[in-house]
C-alpha cells in the first residue's frame, strides 16, 4: 500500500485532510480515488491505514482506520556529519541515507569546502520522497548548515556514543577494529572534496572524535558517507 507523508497527523486523528504536493501526489500520480486505502506517516514514527473519503481538486481527505506507533529503532541513533558537497551529488547523499535510515544528517562546511549552496527545504523534500518510497514511518532530522567548528563546539555529546572522523591515515583503524562496547549511536564525519585541514583533524582529536579508514581506496564523500552508515549498522547489529 502506498505510503503518504502527513507532517501534522495526530495519534488521536480520525480524519485527516490533505492539500498542496501530497494531494497532488495521491489524485494525479498515483491516481488514487474516494474508497481506495492508502497509508500516512508523519515522519516521526505515527502510521496510519486510512480510507480516501472525498479526492477532489488539490484537496484529499483521508478516514483512519487504524494508527500505529513504530518504536524507534537503533539507527536513529546514527548521526551523519556529512561535508556540504554539490547539489545533485548532496541529493543523492540524502536519498540514501534516509534509505539506510539514520537519525540525523547534519550538513557542514570545513575549511576546504568550496561549495556555497544549500537549500534546506529541497533537500527535505528529497528526505520526505525517500521516506515514502523506502515504506518507513521515520525521516532523518537535517539540520541547517553550520560551519564545522560552529559544530564542535555547541553539538551535544550523548554518553557512550561514538565519536568518528573518516579520515585514512596512519592513526585510522576500520570500524571492526574498534574495540567491542555497548555504545548508544554514533557521529561520523565525511569531509569535503578537498579533505578535511590538520587544524580540523586535530580539532576533533581533541574532542576525542576516533579516525576511522573506509578501505583502501579514497571515496567520493557521499560514497564514503554510504559505506561509514552500513559499515555502522553492522557493528550496531542493526
Ligand atoms: N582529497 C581528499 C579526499 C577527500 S574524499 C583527501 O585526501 O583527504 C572526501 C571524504 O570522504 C574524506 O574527507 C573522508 O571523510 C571520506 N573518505 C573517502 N575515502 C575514505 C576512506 N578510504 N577512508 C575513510 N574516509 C574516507
Amino acid at each position: 500500500m502506498n505510503l503518504f507523508y502527513a507532517p501534522d497527523l495526530k495519534s488521536s486523528q480520525e480524519q485527516v485532510p490533505l492539500s498542496g504536493p501530497e494531494a497532488h501526489h495521491i489524485q494525479r500520480v498515483f491516481r488514487k480515488r474516494s474508497g481506495e486505502q492508502i497509508r500516512l506517516t508523519n515522519g516521526k514514527g505515527l502510521l496510519a491505514t486510512c480510507t480516501i473519503q472525498s479526492a477532489d481538486r488539490g484537496s484529499v481527505t483521508c478516514l483512519v482506520d487504524q494508527l500505529e506507533t513504530i518504536a524507534p529503532l537503533a539507527e536513529q541513533s546514527i548521526v551523519v556529519g556529512l561535508a556540504l558537497i554539490r547539489p545533485n551529488r548532496m541529493d543523492w547523499a540524502i536519498e540514501k541515507l534516509t534509505e539506510l535510515g539514520i537519525g540525523c544528517i547534519q550538513p557542514i562546511t570545513f575549511q576546504h569546502s568550496s561549495v556555497r549552496q544549500f537549500k534546506h527545504q529541497h533537500l527535505q523534500n528529497i528526505a520526505v520522497a525517500a521516506m515514502k518510497q523506502s515504506g518507513q514511518a521515520y525521516m532523518p532530522k537535517i539540520s541547517p548548515l553550520l560551519d564545522f567548528k560552529e559544530w564542535l563546539s555547541t553539538s551535544k555529546r550523548e554518553k557512550n556514543h561514538l565519536l568518528l572522523v573518516a579520515h585514512p591515515g596512519a592513526s585510522a583503524v576500520s570500524l571492526s577494529e574498534l574495540p567491542a562496547d555497548s555504545s548508544n549511536g554514533a557521529t561520523i564525519l565525511i569531509g569535503p572534496e578537498g579533505g578535511f585541514s590538520e587544524e580540523e583533524v586535530a580539532a576533533s582529536k581533541s574532542e576525542n572524535f576516533q579516525q576511522i579508514s573506509l578501505g583502501q581506496h579514497i571515496l567520493r564523500a557521499e560514497t564514503a558517507a554510504i559505506v561509514a552508515v552500513s559499515q555502522l549498522k553492522m557493528r550496531l547489529g542493526l
